[in-house]
């Protein structure tokens, strides 16, 4: 087996916009699916009351309670945390941004790295610009795929260290704007936070909640997530894969990859029915049914390595403008009146 050098490039545009056209000219009913779902505030609220009330349990307990409370059930909470935050990302949640962004600040709380206005920034660039090297933060540098490539080691110190590599590709994007008074605000109100469950509960839930937010992006199944979306993890070029386990009743549906890809607009209670209305579209394409599986095989299998990913040059019709607007049913629906 010859180790990859490279990426994986591609010719072709990205698949989802082309998918989404033929779908709706089969099944136009479909766009009734697209909207809002205000009641998954209330996910929100659960989700971080219960990670708050962890966190006070936890208290006076000893390390080792911690790190198992963290990484049993912190992460798993987490983790649907950041589904939330990309509910609030496309807008699903109210017509108003400025109520989405309020409500991505909420569900960060508990993560206490200030993550949700940055995610919107990369994630709303990452579905316009797919497989753009310069533009989507989803792939991996070329330094970062070079020194993990498809080593055991390398792998588990990549899904441990995941929040750090994550940062470090910031400096390649730069056509994307970083800072603005958003990002300001998310800093100071996760500071503040940070201080307030310091203050009143103390350094051991700090802990718990830092070990939670480590473990729900990184060396934990539902970390293989982050693998399962955009790995060419079976021998063929599909560029998007979507994750169809048990695990989707904690992750929020976020395993329907390709059908969020394809229709960005449709809340995450809906995206089950775009498979069930369409299979045809979905079922000829390969998915994964374990995260699990998938994050043993991911670490264990040389065949699978971080330049894995399709990458391609043409940006295609939409402009750096459009998506500055993070309402992607626009985006989106632009190259379909063609
Ligand atoms: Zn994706
Ligand atoms: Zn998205």
């Amino acid at each position: 087996m010859t180790k990859k050098t490279d990426f994986v490039y591609s010719q072709e545009s990205e698949p989802h916009r082309l998918r989404t056209k033929k779908i709706l000219q089969e099944f136009p009913h479909l766009r009734k699916l697209i909207g809002k779902n205000p009641l998954t505030i209330f996910a929100i609220i659960g989700l971080v009351s219960s990670m708050m009330l962890v966190a006070w349990l936890v208290r006076d307990q000893s390390w080792w309670v911690i790190f198992a409370a963290a990484y049993f059930f912190g992460a798993f909470a987490n983790h649907a945390l950041f589904v939330m935050i990309h509910e609030c990302t496309h807008m699903l949640l109210f017509k108003s941004h400025n109520a989405n962004r309020w409500a991505a600040m909420f569900a960060n709380l508990p993560h206490l790295m200030p993550g949700a206005i940055s995610f919107e920034k990369y994630h709303l660039k990452h579905h316009s610009f797919q497989g753009i090297h310069e533009l989507d933060a989803d792939l991996p540098n070329k330094w970062e795929a070079k020194l993990i490539n498809n080593s055991f080691v390398g792998k588990v110190f990549w899904l441990l260290f995941f929040p750090v590599f994550q940062a470090t590709r910031v400096s390649r994007l730069k056509e994307i704007d970083f800072f603005d008074g958003w990002l300001l605000t998310n800093i100071v109100v996760q500071v503040v936070f940070t201080a307030a469950v310091w203050y009143f509960l103390g350094w051991h839930s700090i802990g718990f909640l830092f070990i939670s937010f480590w473990f729900s992006i990184g060396l934990h199944p539902v970390g293989a997530r982050w693998v399962q979306e955009h790995y060419l993890t079976h021998d063929s070029e599909q560029e998007t894969y979507s994750y169809y386990g048990k695990l989707n009743i904690v992750a929020f549906n976020v395993g329907f990859h390709n059908e969020h890809h394809d229709f960005p607009s449709i809340p995450w209670n809906k995206l089950p029915q775009i498979k069930k209305t369409a299979p045809e579209y979905y079922d000829t394409l390969y998915s994964h049914a374990s995260w699990t599986k998938l994050f043993f095989r991911f670490l264990f299998d040389r065949e699978i390595s971080l330049f894995h990913r399709i990458v391609r040059k043409e940006r295609g019709k939409v402009k750096m403008t459009d998506t500055s607007k993070p309402d992607l049913e626009l985006v989106h629906e632009e190259p379909l009146e063609v």
